[in-house]
């Protein structure tokens, strides 16, 4: 069978509330573009009904496939397990509880078809999210482009359509740490973006607590910069200055005043600030140390339990 045009990669966690208006709207949309097209689930170690739902929508209708892990893995492996097993010319990742509204794929496609690689849908305006979130958001993008060498398009986020070679190249990255939207930046090619505003979720629940999204961001900064190991670098040189010239200080003091005994609040400060400093680049190296051990370990970015409408992905254990 020649492979689709398209491919829609939709990882998913616990989705059952979601799942029917999810196909249902899919359905009707690849009705009207006339595509053609091939859904790929990647059940993300759900719980609840989902893959007894996926069971009965790839029943009724083979464009569906489905890959079930063994456990949960993250979104952003599941992403790439749906990147591995896709085949379609151009690959769109989508999430299951439609906060990506699918009439923006009709754009993406003409900017594909103007000569377009990556074509970013970017969120116009955070309506839908906290002030915390939003804040952070912004934040977040600022940091990481500053720190980074790649650019990643703010407010841009997994909702995207890559041409099949983009997708190639960031099927050959195999590393630990997947910040989706950094590696598909740093694969480059003609990149462009389509704004549009996120839509609450249709059903269910965030799968993405306030630490999750932190420790997501920690990959981010930390998988595309190594700045905050030279500013830890900075901050030990910085002090030790400091140090040099108040102990230069304190010796001549001695020399010319004799020995003073009280000088308890000083030390204690000193202790307390140096003692500190210490444990926070400490930490910092430890953030890269971690990622490095688990980098070295050579295991299989993902497991999978079984298939449906897909062999299973044995060649894509890299
Ligand atoms: N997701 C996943 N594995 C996880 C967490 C989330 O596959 O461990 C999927 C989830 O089912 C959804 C997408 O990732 O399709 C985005 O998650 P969510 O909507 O909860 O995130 P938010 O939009 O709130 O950032
Ligand atoms: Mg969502």
């Amino acid at each position: 069978m020649a492979p689709p045009t398209l491919s829609i990669v939709v990882p998913m966690f616990n989705e059952e509330d979601v799942l029917p208006i999810l196909f249902t709207r899919l359905g009707k949309f690849f009705d009207q573009v006339g595509e053609t097209f091939e859904i790929i689930c990647i059940n993300d170690g759900s719980t609840d009904r989902t893959a007894k739902l996926l069971v009965e929508a790839h029943n009724k209708d083979d464009r569906i496939k489905v890959i079930n892990f063994s456990r949960n893995f993250g979104k952003e492996v599941a992403l790439t397990a749906g990147l591995d097993a896709s085949s379609g010319d151009a690959v769109i990742p989508f999430d299951a509880d439609l906060q990506d509204p699918p009439e923006l794929i009709i754009t993406f496609l003409e900017k594909w078809r103007e000569g377009y690689d990556v074509v970013c849908g970017v969120r116009r305006q955070r309506g839908t999210d906290t002030a915390i979130k939003r804040w952070s958001a912004t934040n977040f993008y600022r940091v990481i482009n500053r720190l980074s060498g790649v650019r990643i398009p703010t407010n841009a986020g997994d909702f995207r359509l890559m041409d099949r070679r983009v997708v190639r190249e960031t099927c050959r990255l195999r590393e630990k740490n997947r910040f989706m939207k950094g590696l598909f930046a740093w694969v480059g090619f003609r990149q462009t973006s389509v704004p549009y505003d996120r839509p609450e979720r249709a059903a269910g629940q965030t799968k993405f607590s306030y630490w999750r999204l932190w420790n997501f961001a920690l990959d981010g900064i930390t998988g595309f910069s190594s700045v905050p190991l030279h500013i830890a670098g900075y901050i030990g040189m910085l002090t030790a200055v400091i140090a040099v010239i108040y102990g230069s200080l304190l010796f001549i003091r001695t020399l010319a005043y004799g020995v003073d005994v009280p000088g308890y609040a000083s030390i204690m400060v000193a202790v307390l600030l140096i003692g500190g400093l210490q444990l926070i680049v400490l930490g910092v190296i430890g953030e890269y140390l971690g990622r490095l051990y688990e980098e070295s370990r050579k295991r299989p970015l993902y497991i999978v339990e079984s298939t449906l409408g897909l062999p299973h992905p044995e060649d894509t254990y890299r």
